[in-house]
């Protein structure tokens, strides 16, 4: 009964799980950022808040938050985020056949319209 009390200290509404956050090399929290890269989809690690910002270019404070991924999730994820964008693709281009055949209608109309001036 005491454990099960100790836990909602740290929580805050949102939040998947109560999580530590290292301190990186500028005294800042470190931020838990989401990789997308192919090799590591979906894993989490713990970056620098100023990482890439003009004043802190010196702080590379890097560090996993999720375990490393095993090689079959790792290949079933890649996949599955590889059909999502390539579905996102065919989307966009279908939009972009609709306006360009609404242009191609409106133009068509105009010079209709204006043919016997
Ligand atoms: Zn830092």
């Amino acid at each position: 009964m005491e454990a099960k009390k100790q836990r909602s200290s740290e929580w805050s509404v949102g939040m998947e799980e109560p999580i530590s956050f290292p301190i990186c090399g500028c005294g800042y929290p470190a931020k838990l950022t989401t990789s997308w890269s192919n090799r590591n989809s979906g894993r989490r690690f713990f970056g620098c808040k100023n990482y890439g910002s003009f004043f802190h270019k010196h702080c590379r404070f890097f560090c996993w938050y999720d375990p490393p991924m095993s090689t079959r999730s790792r290949i079933v994820l890649v996949g599955l985020l590889n059909k999502i964008k390539a579905n996102d693709i065919q989307r966009r281009n279908e939009r972009f056949g609709w306006i360009f055949l609404l242009v191609v209608c409106v133009v068509l109309l105009w010079f209709s319209m204006h043919e016997g001036e």
